[in-house]
C-alpha cells in the first residue's frame, strides 16, 4: 500500500504505470495524457507524466511539517483511511477551513 504519485491518495490495490504508483482514477488520466503525447510523437515515461500533472495541478508547493505529536499523526492517518482520504487532503481541508 502506498500513495498515488499524482493525487497523493492512499492506494489500496497498487497500479504501476512505467514505474509510477497511481490510483485507478489517475491511471486512466495517465493513459489519456500518454496517448496525446504519442499522437504528437513525444514519448515520455509514466512517472515523468505523473509528476508533471501533479505539479501543474498543485502548484502551491510542498510543505514539510516537523515535530508533529505522534498521537495526532496516527489519529489523523486512521481517520483519513476510514474516510478514504490522504493526509494531504486532510491538511488542505484544515488550511481551507482556517482561511475561510
Ligand atoms: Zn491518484
Amino acid at each position: 500500500m502506498g500513495l498515488c504519485v499524482m493525487c497523493g491518495r492512499r492506494i489500496e490495490s497498487g497500479m504501476q504505470f512505467d514505474g509510477a504508483s497511481v490510483c485507478v482514477t489517475c491511471f486512466e488520466e495517465l493513459q489519456t495524457v500518454r496517448e496525446m503525447l504519442r499522437a504528437g510523437r513525444r514519448e515520455v515515461g509514466g512517472l515523468k507524466i505523473a509528476w508533471e500533472i501533479l505539479h501543474k495541478t498543485y502548484s502551491g508547493g510542498d510543505l514539510v511539517i516537523r515535530d508533529i505529536p505522534e498521537g495526532l499523526v496516527n489519529k489523523a492517518l486512521r481517520r483519513a483511511d476510514k474516510d478514504g482520504e490522504s493526509l494531504r487532503d486532510l491538511t488542505v481541508k484544515a488550511m481551507q477551513a482556517y482561511v475561510g
